[in-house]
């Protein structure tokens, strides 16, 4: 039995906005160009809200410029195109971010092939998406680009490591084993219909969670001595925030383990930080 080394997600992700910053001082000083943001939100969703405003304080802490639009649930497909489409042309604005998901009577894939790959930050273009499946990408999407920044610099090698990633969707598990796949890592890709998953999750050197089920990880599916990252965000009853790890049982077993909060949570902005960033660069 071992106790799990904690990968700090907030203090990693406060080390990589302070590179990020560093580097928009110097983009600045050398070419005037400073990076900008433009978050849109259609509707009411609370949680929608509190991302849209950790966001602009994010492009603050890092010296962007940032725009919000704040739409009504009754914006129409064309406004809300036309919106992109002038936000592509905006020589001031180098990412864009429309947050998901949109009201139901909005076609979200039609929104975001309106976003110029370019202008791409969350990586979600079928354009950007091919490129990551090749290993010759500008932007990574978020979540999955976070979990590798927190295995790298806790000093994690994946190479030649058995990788399990649990969640198979287009924003999170999919991205996440093809990035673990360039790292050299023998990758094994979990979903609702995988046989004996324990059995699967067992072999795994490292483990990434994604699935959305609260403390469904338990000891009993983790190997001795395994990187346990849990990408999962789950409320409890009582609204306490929860990951998709037994966090108790499972540090028992674990080398390496991220909480929730305070793991892979702080990096997702961070990593939007970053593609913004690269994205004004690629502009020079
Ligand atoms: P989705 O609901 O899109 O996908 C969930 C995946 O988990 C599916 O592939 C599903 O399989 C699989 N799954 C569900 N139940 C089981 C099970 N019992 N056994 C094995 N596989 C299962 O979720 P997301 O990928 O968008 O998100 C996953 C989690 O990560 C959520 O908790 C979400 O809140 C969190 N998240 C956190 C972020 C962060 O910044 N920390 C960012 C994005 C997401 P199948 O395909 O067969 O249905």
């Amino acid at each position: 039995m071992s106790t799990a080394k904690i990968i700090d997600g907030k203090a990693i992700s406060a080390e990589v906005r302070a590179e990020i910053a560093a580097n928009t001082r110097r983009l600045i000083e050398k070419t005037g160009i400073t990076p900008g943001l433009a978050v849109i939100i259609v509707g009411e969703d609370p949680a929608s809200q509190v991302y849209v405003r950790n966001k602009r304080r994010a492009c603050e802490e890092v010296g962007f410029y940032s725009e919000a639009y704040e739409l009504p649930e009754a914006t129409s497909q064309e406004e809300l195109e036309a919106l992109v489409e002038r936000l592509n042309g905006d020589k001031n604005i180098h990412g864009i971010l429309v947050q998901l998901p949109l009201p139901k009577h909005l076609d979200e894939e039609k929104i975001l092939l309106k976003i110029s790959p370019d202008k791409d930050v969350d990586a979600f273009h079928p354009y950007n998406v091919g490129r990551i499946m090749i290993g010759n990408y500008d932007f990574l999407p978020c979540t999955p680009a976070g979990v590798m920044e927190l295995i790298h610099r806790s000093g994690v090698s994946v190479g030649g490591k058995e990788c399990v990633v649990v969640g198979r969707s287009n924003i999170v598990g999919k991205p996440m084993a093809m990035l673990l796949l360039h790292d050299n890592g023998t990758v094994t890709v979990c979903h609702s219909r995988t046989k004996d998953l324990a059995e699967v999750t067992r072999r795994a050197d490292i483990l990434v969670a994604a699935i959305g089920k609260a403390d469904f990880f338990t000891a009993d599916m983790v190997k001795e001595g395994a990187v346990v990252i849990d990408v999962g965000m789950n409320r409890r009853a009582d609204g306490k925030l929860t990951g998709d790890v037994d966090f108790e049982s499972v540090s028992q077993v674990a080398s390496y383990i991220t909480p929730v909060p305070g793991g892979v949570g702080p990096m997702t902005i961070t990593m939007l930080m970053k593609n913004t960033l690269k994205a004004a660069e690629r502009t020079i």
